[in-house]
């Protein structure tokens, strides 16, 4: 960087000083003049960049006097356009007409604000890269989209446009609502760390991670935020969704530059976000209005927010893949051809987009981003739980993570199965159970055996929930904050609702016979492959290897999105996970249960909070505890949620600690749940059988 470049830096920032300031004027202008005096000063900025862009282009006298006469010609008709404006929106001059009323900005005076500022922001910044000789990524910065696209993506675009957006942001923080002070930020911030703007190897590892780490944070605040308010403001829904696009956009954009070298997607994207964020601050009195909905009742906006957090997660997961483990991924992507025949051409990219898919699905840097954001939401459930039982469930449920998610599959076995086959999975406690594990042969049996073992063992004495609370990664998505507040969906969605409650539907019958169907005819065709009898694989991959990564690699999340039609926790509700569906044939004879220690109790309770805040949507609970004083079911995967909202502390959960407390003549101790603030609004009846129940009413 020389002296030059530093002063063109400087101006740069200095203009984002003004540009700021008039957006702040667009946001206040309630008058027809305010409102064309600052779209007059907009746009005598932007003309005064089509000037030096003009000459930059080619400098020289000609150049320059073209530049002027061009400057000085679009100056000349936007003073006549304003000044017509101006006179036809004059006051009028009668005292006894009232004045006129104070008006929003427009939707065609926002849109043209912003294609100025941009205009203002692409024209300098190309004036500014030709001037300083800035190398830009794409070979065609002179011309078409690929030019425009590198000019977006640089320095002399990004670095303004962020500075910019930050200073807009405080000279309007008075007027923001509190999730826009979060955001915005957050959102300026992430523009700053656009990793195009600084040809270096270290600028790119580190943006792209700092910038990944904004993101995690920006998603974790709107879920976060969106489980504290049921009810948000319409324009603030809007928003989430709109700067999610942008953010999927710009990582889907960003895998596309390392892959392929083409900045154009990276740089829509940008520009997109840019456009969101003035969507934003230009009507940021929206966010305050009483214009409110009920997400729990849109499932098409939670489909969607579920999905662009998605996206943006697999491909950000896919470029932190690509930098920080290159050796691994360069090349690892996209592999077949995409050239031939057409039908060859749809094939190859089905399988490309189905391995892409699993694969980042499967990786570390994937799994420890996602980890990093759900556990957050995990951890500020743990906080607002007080049943010590369900706390430590949840404190093991994410070293269950850490380890079996994201250490023992990435780092410990690549270190002990260095040349293991591509999509080969090591059995370990957790999802695989061993599937996917026939490519390394014999060797793993024995740890097969044993995974087996352990489970089995393990779940007849605690349930279910050893798996599928705690071992399994799904767990850690289900049950943070956000997650698990959508088990409302349960209840309302088409699909959900058919599998409410512990009996067995023809379609749950189903789905289980495909799933365990599917995985003992691929563990057959991959046992005869091993011994050489036969020779069959699928898209390229051992029987079981496919199973897995279809299953856990792609239609888990993909279910996981459907959450709003399909209810939460669909795995267990639908039966389409083999490992569940082991885990519950053991259940079928583990000492676990659902008890209530006052049968009365149940009966006199208006409240059935139990039932509500079930995520697996077990509805019936409540019938049985007043008839049976206890409750089994194979679907009941122990999350607990049941004991801590029944407003009693009637009910707790049944292991096998309590059997041997028994057999010793201890005293039963259990977690008696915790009293929510409906407790106190019991009924008399309930208040009678609350004070004589004991410990021992089983
Ligand atoms: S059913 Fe399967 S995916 Fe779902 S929580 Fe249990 S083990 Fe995990
Ligand atoms: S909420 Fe409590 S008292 Fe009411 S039915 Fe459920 S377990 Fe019984």
């Amino acid at each position: 960087m020389n002296a030059t470049d530093v002063g063109f830096g400087l101006v740069a920032l200095l203009m984002a000083v003004p540009t700021a300031y008039l957006v702040k004027l667009s946001v206040e202008a309630r008058r027809r003049p305010q409102a064309w005096v600052t779209l007059f000063l907009l746009a005598m900025m932007a003309e005064m960049w089509v000037g030096a862009a003009l000459y930059a282009r080619s400098p020289s006298s000609t150049a320059l006097v073209e530049a002027l006469a061009a400057m000085g010609a679009l100056m000349a008709a936007t003073v006549v356009v304003v000044f017509v404006a101006l006179l036809r929106g004059r006051p009028s001059t009668d005292p006894a007409e009232p004045p006129a009323p104070l008006l929003e900005p427009p939707g065609w005076y926002r849109g043209i604000a912003v294609a100025l500022v941009l205009l203002s922001e692409g024209l300098m910044a190309y004036a500014f890269a030709v001037a300083t000789a800035t190398p830009l990524l794409s070979a065609g910065a002179s011309g078409g989209i690929g030019g425009v696209a590198s000019v977006v993506v640089s320095p002399w675009f990004v670095f303004p446009m962020g500075a910019e957006m930050g200073i807009a942001t405080i000279l309007l923080w008075s007027r923001l609502s509190p999730a826009l002070r979060i955001i915005l930020p957050l959102q300026a911030g992430i523009m700053l760390l656009t990793p195009t703007a600084v040809a270096s190897s270290s600028w790119l590892v580190g943006s792209i991670v700092l910038g990944s780490v904004g993101m995690i944070a920006l998603i974790v605040f709107a879920m976060e935020h969106i489980y504290r308010h049921r009810e948000i403001p319409t324009a603030l829904g809007g928003y989430l969704l709109q700067i999610l696009a942008a953010y999927a956009a710009m990582m889907v954009g960003l895998l596309l530059w390392l892959v392929y070298g083409t900045p154009v997607v990276l740089a829509a994207s940008v520009v997109l976000e840019m456009v969101v964020y003035f969507g934003a601050v230009l009507l940021p009195d929206r966010f305050r209005s009483g214009d409110r909905f009920s997400w729990q009742l849109r499932p098409a906006w939670a489909f969607a927010l579920l999905g662009l957090v998605f996206v943006g997660e697999l491909f950000m997961g896919a470029v932190l893949d690509l930098e920080i483990q290159p050796a691994q991924f360069t090349g690892a992507f996209f592999v077949l051809p995409l050239a031939g025949a057409p039908l060859v051409v749809v094939q190859n990219s089905l399988m490309n987009g189905f391995w892409f898919f699993a694969t980042v699905a499967g990786s570390t840097w994937f799994l420890a981003m996602m980890g990093a954001e759900m556990g957050v939401l995990v951890l500020f459930k743990l906080r607002e739980t007080q049943s010590l039982e369900t706390r430590v469930r949840l404190g093991l449920m994410l070293a269950s993570y850490a380890a079996f998610a994201v250490f023992f599959p990435s780092v410990y076995y690549a270190a002990v199965f260095p040349n293991a086959p591509g999509g080969a999975t090591v059995p370990f406690l957790g999802w695989s159970m061993g599937i996917g594990s026939a490519p390394l042969g014999p060797s793993v049996f024995l740890v097969v055996f044993v995974t087996y073992a352990i489970t089995g063992v393990l779940v007849v004495l605690f349930g279910r929930r050893v798996i599928c609370s705690t071992f399994c990664t799904a767990a850690l998505m289900y049950q943070g904050t956000t997650i698990d507040s959508m088990k409302s969906f349960n209840r309302t969605a088409p699909v959900g609702r058919k599998y409410l409650g512990s009996r067995f539907s023809q379609a749950y019958s189903v789905t289980t016979g495909v799933t365990m169907g599917s995985l003992v005819g691929a563990s057959f065709v991959s046992y005869f492959d091993q011994v050489g009898v036969l020779h069959i694989t699928i898209a390229g991959a051992d029987p079981t290897a496919f199973l897995f990564a279809l299953y856990f690699g792609v239609l888990w999340y993909v279910m996981f999105v459907t959450i709003p039609y399909t209810g939460t926790y669909n795995c267990v509700t639908m039966g389409w996970c083999y490992t569940g569906t082991v885990a519950q044939a053991f259940q079928k004879v583990s000492f676990f249960k659902l008890k209530v220690r006052s049968k009365d109790v149940c009966k006199a309770c208006t409240t059935l909070d139990c039932a509500k805040s079930c995520p697996v949507g077990l509805v019936d609970m409540p019938g049985h505890f007043r008839t049976k004083g206890e409750f089994r079911s194979t679907k009941c995967c122990g999350v607990g949620d049941c004991v801590g909202a029944c407003p009693y502390g009637n009910l707790y959960i049944h292991d096998v600690r309590h059997w041997v407390r028994r057999r010793l003549g201890l005293p039963d101790s259990v977690d008696r749940g915790v009293p929510i603030p409906m407790a106190r609004a019991r009924p008399s009846a309930i208040q009678g059988a609350t004070e004589t129940m004991g410990g021992s009413a089983r």
